[in-house]
């Protein structure tokens, strides 16, 4: 929440300069050796690098993941371009973080360390996973076990399907029990599946409140629902219906609000006033709006897992200091955003920043330099800034080819 400015612009003004002061040090360093000095001049400006060490490597920082879909069929998500990646993937990813160094931990265990001043393993790292999609049992499930990565699931209510029998995944497909073709991928968590997560301890069931929905916040219109947006502009159907949401991919056309709807300006439901024709929410009553979805969560996710429910994940990182504190009121020990926090000693123990897991980072798919810069990312957020030049240069490649693409 409030690090954002603070950790990027830290690591972004440390990288930049230790890699100015490495081209000023190749360069004058070159043209001494070259002129012919003594052989210990070139090195000399080169020293401004060690002067520069313990800025860029500050142990501390806990990457703390955060993935969504992880799916071979994502088509029926019109948002997985962004958020959802291949099991083959996921899977490279989790054998990095059983490998060179890293320590995958719950995040339980973080909030717990942050807050009792409990030592951390080195090179510390949490996964989580948000909206409770049926892929996280078919394909993230299966392979977490496999790997022994402990992962936190962010689940919305309104989405979770009322089923009570876990359907085929991955581990079926390797037993013999099922084949390729048994898998379902479109759709969302059943309560059986979250019943088997819960007993088999791994993976913990948390908070994504109620509908992920967003509220208008004022009159003016900014779209109009059509054939070729419906599905983008979901939470406009989400809004339409009473209850269960579940469902609602399932059909060809809306199912809540019909073609020609207005859409007007609009934002995460939770941390945003509600405009009506009637006028703006007042504080008390947006207030009571947030206490409400909080004690939903809190109640009625216990009851399906038979835990405390303790985290809570902001759909679409709607998060402000205020909503935050109402939270922790409320009586969750930590809330999650989606801000790139380093969550260090320091920070506020009470709130986790996290940082988005993909695939194809450079906007191609080229396996061994993901594989580089996801270890460079988890490095990064560790607090070892070497890393994050690699990843500086990797996200400006993908921006170059994200322009090159749109280009007409
Ligand atoms: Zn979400």
């Amino acid at each position: 929440m409030q690090d954002r400015p603070r950790h990027r612009r830290r690591r972004l003004a440390l990288a930049l300069g230790w890699a100015g002061a490495l081209a000023v040090g190749v360069i004058a360093g070159g043209s001494l050796a070259l002129g012919g000095g003594h052989a210990a001049w070139w090195l000399l400006p080169f020293l401004p690098l060690l002067a520069l060490h313990p800025l860029m490597d500050r142990p501390g920082g806990v990457p703390v993941l955060m993935y969504h879909s992880v799916s071979s069929e994502p088509g029926w998500l019109p948002w997985a371009d962004t958020i959802s990646l291949r099991p083959e993937a996921f899977e490279r990813q989790l054998r990095i973080l059983r490998s060179r160094g890293h320590a995958p931990i719950s995040l339980g265990h973080l909030v717990e360390s942050r807050r009792t001043g409990g030592a951390l393993p080195a090179r510390p790292v949490v996964v989580t996973l948000d909206d409770g999609y049926l892929d996280n049992w078919v394909a993230a499930w299966p392979l977490l076990r496999r790997y022994r990565v402990p992962a936190t699931v962010f689940v919305s209510l309104d989405f979770i399907e009322p089923d009570e029998r876990p359907r085929p995944n991955l581990d079926d497909i390797d037993a013999g029990r099922a084949t390729a073709d048994d898998l379902r991928w479109a759709g969302y968590l059943n309560r059986g599946e979250i019943a088997r997560l819960v007993d088999e301890g791994l993976v913990d069931i948390q908070a994504h409140g109620t509908d992920h929905g967003r509220v208008e916040i004022g009159p003016e219109e900014c779209d109009v629902v059509g054939p070729t947006n419906w599905r983008r502009l979901a939470w406009v159907q989400w809004r339409a219906m009473e209850g269960a949401k579940w469902g609602w991919h399932r059909t060809d056309e809306p199912v809540a609000a019909p073609y020609g709807t207005a859409v007007r300006r609009n934002e995460p439901a939770l941390a945003a006033r509600r405009w009506t024709p009637r006028g703006v929410e007042t504080a008390r009553e947006w207030e009571e709006r947030l206490r409400g979805v909080l004690r939903r969560c809190r109640e009625e996710l216990a009851t399906l897992t038979g835990n405390t429910v303790r985290f809570f994940c902001w759909p679409e990182h709607g998060v402000t200091r205020q909503t935050h504190e109402i939270a922790i009121e409320e009586g969750f020990e930590a809330t999650c955003g989606g801000d790139l926090g380093e969550n260090r000693p320091g920070d506020d123990p009470t709130f986790v920043g996290r940082v988005h897991s993909g695939e194809r980072i450079l906007g191609f798919s080229m396996d061994w330099a993901d594989d580089l810069l996801f270890h460079a990312k988890l490095r990064t957020h560790q607090g070892c800034y070497y890393w994050f030049v690699p990843l500086l240069a990797g996200h400006l490649c993908a921006r170059w080819m994200r322009s090159r693409r749109s280009r007409p």
